[in-house]
């Protein structure tokens, strides 16, 4: 009998492990016994329910333990091999991207047969809270379901506009493998725009393995003697959409009300977060992980220190989003309309202006130090 621990690869096509377990011997799937604290927890139990229905119709019985030996996340190349000429790891995206796309990704592994002298096990209901189940009823517990609503012709063109829904909202999917990026590459290889993003995701990946302390430290070091100022009033605005800047405060409350954040928008809360606000972007990194279903510690990391201006790929320090411009440039009306209530009337709590003149003289405290 060949235990397979599920849980970064909660799927059973393209599933290398489970095949080749399956081949071997009579297979028990293990996953960890789900918990409800953050919104990926809710999402990967709704997820586990669909991977013991499917496990069920091969004749594989799920088990839940406290405890599991947690497999790597599937990715779309095998990074490791991924190096410089001079054999060192490339520290830069585009050089790294470049490199990716000469390779050629594997082909998807087939769904195994079902085993002979199959057996099931029970899986536990758990009584959702009321925030979960409202995170569980918006997300299909069925990606190809997210798949069939996603039209890849429009993304090049309008994935930075929130508005538009144009992006493929698989993340929460990815995060916790109900479907593989090989799989996506199979079905999307010829919009290149939409692979590159799968490849930001296996540069994420790569760089964590590198710096696996990424969520706490910054690249670029000198950042750790960035002067935050750390308000819990502050951060308890920004989380609940109360700066009274419309397109961040729409995009918090997207966060809350569903787990998902647009990438644009994304980018302008957490720079409003660590720029306008002065907060540690590492407290953005630990709110975000709770409220994501699709928290990705190498992702979030990497685009946390990439917004913040500390990691290696990040973008300069004075290129603060504004934004009042943002919203315009990127058309969110519709998508602010969308999230923040008829009677929404608040006050910003710092003028642009001015916290942008006070973040960039912090940083001009640190940035001899580079
Ligand atoms: C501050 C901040 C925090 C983030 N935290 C996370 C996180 O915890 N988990 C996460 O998956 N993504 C994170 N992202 C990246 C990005 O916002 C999401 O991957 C994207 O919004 C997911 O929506 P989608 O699936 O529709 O993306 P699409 O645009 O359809 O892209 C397809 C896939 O490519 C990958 N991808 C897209 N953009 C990025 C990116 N910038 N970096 C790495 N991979 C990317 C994702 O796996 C995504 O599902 C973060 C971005 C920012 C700015």
């Amino acid at each position: 009998m060949i235990e397979v621990h599920f849980h970064h690869n909660l799927r059973v096509t393209d599933n290398s492990v489970l095949s080749e377990a399956m081949a071997q011997d009579q297979v028990v799937a293990i996953a960890q016994q789900p918990t409800i604290m953050t919104a990926q927890d809710v999402f990967r139990y709704q997820q586990l329910r669909r991977l013991h229905r499917e496990l069920a119709a091969l004749g594989v019985p799920l088990v839940l333990k406290e405890q599991v030996i947690k497999d790597k996340p599937t990715l779309l190349h095998d990074v490791a091999t991924v190096v410089t000429k001079q054999g060192t790891p490339y520290k830069v995206f585009t050089p790294f991207y470049k490199a990716c796309l000469k390779r050629n990704v594997r082909s998807v592994v087939a769904k195994p047969m079902q085993q002979e002298a199959p057996f099931t096990t029970d899986f536990p209901q758990l009584a959702l809270p009321q925030w979960a189940q409202k995170i569980s009823a918006y997300w299909p517990q069925d990606v190809q379901e997210v798949l069939a609503n996603f039209t890849p012709q429009r993304y090049a063109a309008k994935r930075d506009f929130p508005s538009e829904q144009a992006i493929s909202y698989l993340s929460p999917y990815l995060a916790v493998g109900a479907i593989s990026p090989v799989q996506l590459h199979a079905t999307f290889s010829e919009y290149e725009s939409f692979i590159r993003q799968l490849i930001w995701r296996d540069f994420a990946h790569y760089t964590l393995a590198q710096y696996p302390l990424m969520a706490s430290e910054p690249l670029r070091e000198h950042f750790n003697h960035f002067p935050y100022q750390r308000d819990e009033q502050l951060q308890v605005l920004w989380q609940q959409g109360k700066t009274g800047y419309p397109l961040v405060d729409a995009g918090m409350r997207e966060l809350y009300a569903t787990g998902y954040m647009h990438n644009r928008v994304r980018m302008v809360c957490a720079s409003f977060f660590t720029k306008h606000l002065l907060q540690p972007w590492q407290d953005g990194v630990k709110y975000f992980s709770e409220q994501l279903v699709d928290y990705d510690l190498a992702n979030n990391a990497v685009n946390w220190q990439w917004v913040a201006g500390c990691g290696i790929d990040a973008s300069p320090y004075f290129r603060i989003f504004n934004p009042i411009t943002q919203r315009t440039k990127f058309k969110a009306e519709a998508y602010i309309k969308k999230w923040l209530p008829a009677d929404y009337n608040v006050l910003p709590i710092v003028d642009h202006k001015a916290a942008r003149a006070r973040a960039l003289a912090a940083y001009d405290m640190i940035k001899g130090e580079n």
